[in-house]
């Protein structure tokens, strides 16, 4: 347990317990992506081209475009170039890299391992000839570049419970699922139990497509949220991850659970008069961010911080190897 106490007139100020999520904020395949821009940066020197956000924070976009990265969403904004051009931690359809190739674009893929690991099941199960569910959410870059990796009527996308309610396979025994890595745990295990129900020969994966990091900050989440007041989320309203974290903390009981971006975002007509406050960041979030948040706390109250910890992590995914490669060259 730590504590942080503000400056004085302190009696002035009322008590206010913060209960901080742990692990929150950062995961190894975040870790990995910025990491990856800054080296190439180093490297090669500014330009680096990124495709979509590199991890969904704003705080962490501005701060790579600063240094020279320059952000696009689709490579045709790319004009011809030697300098690198990296695909975000979220993965991309198969049609990009083809793309680069195509353009002699020097690529570097910052694809999260456990993103490319659903991918290479998805694809084994093609392979066997199964039809593929993708329970993910429609839209999300991940799921994009998931689905991307086969045919256009080779994966079925469900969303909600309704969806596996109402869906028709091909073969009900020729089925297997994959899942997207930032899912809601509980929702995700209703959807495939109502699969497994509907079609006992449904193949899964071997081991969980919900990332060790969102199951670790959802169980953290799912400690703080029943004893606070409310409960602050750090994250980007576009990160899912993020998005799953508030869910978690309204079932676990937060009637009062918000997405912030940054400190300023404090609503205080909501945040001015408590007693307690949940905090957590999704994994794209720095902890910058959650560390101003606390110091806006300390400002109208005297703030007393404790770790409330689910797990331990000590996860390292290495560089993407040309990367790697220029590391071990210095
Ligand atoms: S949230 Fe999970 S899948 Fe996504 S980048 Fe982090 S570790 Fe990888």
């Amino acid at each position: 347990m730590s504590s942080r106490m503000t400056a004085s007139p302190q009696a002035e100020k009322p008590a206010l317990k913060v209960l901080l999520c742990s692990p929150r904020g950062f995961c190894a395949g975040v870790v990995r992506a910025i990491d990856a821009v800054e080296r190439a940066l180093a490297v090669y020197g500014p330009p680096v081209y990124v495709r979509h956000e590199i991890v969904h924070n704003r705080y962490v976009v501005d701060g790579l475009k600063a240094k020279g990265a320059v952000f696009v969403e689709q490579l045709d904004e790319i004009p011809d170039t030697d300098a690198p051009v990296i695909f975000s931690a979220h993965g991309v359809p198969r049609a990009v890299p083809k793309e680069a190739a195509a353009r002699n674009f020097f690529a570097l893929d910052a694809t999260c391992p456990l993103v490319t690991k659903v991918h290479r099941e998805a694809e084994i199960h093609f392979r066997r000839g199964r039809e593929i569910v993708l329970i993910g959410h429609a839209g999300h870059p991940e799921v994009i570049g998931t689905m991307g990796q086969l045919p256009a009527d080779a994966v079925v996308l469900i969303e909600t419970l309704a969806d596996a309610a109402v869906f028709t396979p091909r073969d009900p025994v020729k089925l297997a699922y994959v899942t997207q890595t930032t899912l809601s745990v509980d929702d995700t295990a209703e959807i495939v139990d109502l699969l497994k129900r509907r079609f006992p020969a449904i193949i899964g994966p071997h081991k969980e497509d919900i990332c060790y990091a969102t199951q670790n900050r959802q169980e953290a989440v799912k400690l703080v949220a029943p004893r606070v007041d409310a409960m602050i989320v750090v994250g980007a309203p576009n990160s899912s991850n993020s998005q799953r974290l508030k869910e978690v903390a309204e079932r676990a009981g937060c009637t009062r659970a918000v997405l912030l971006q940054r400190a300023g975002d404090i609503d205080w007509a909501i945040f001015g008069a408590l007693k307690s406050v949940g905090i957590t960041a999704g994994a794209s979030a720095p902890e910058i961010l959650v560390e101003q948040i606390i110091d806006a706390f300390a400002e109208r109250y005297t703030v007393d911080v404790e770790n409330v910890s689910a797990a331990s992590e000590d996860v390292f995914f290495p560089l993407p190897r040309p990367l790697r490669d220029s590391e071990a060259a210095e």
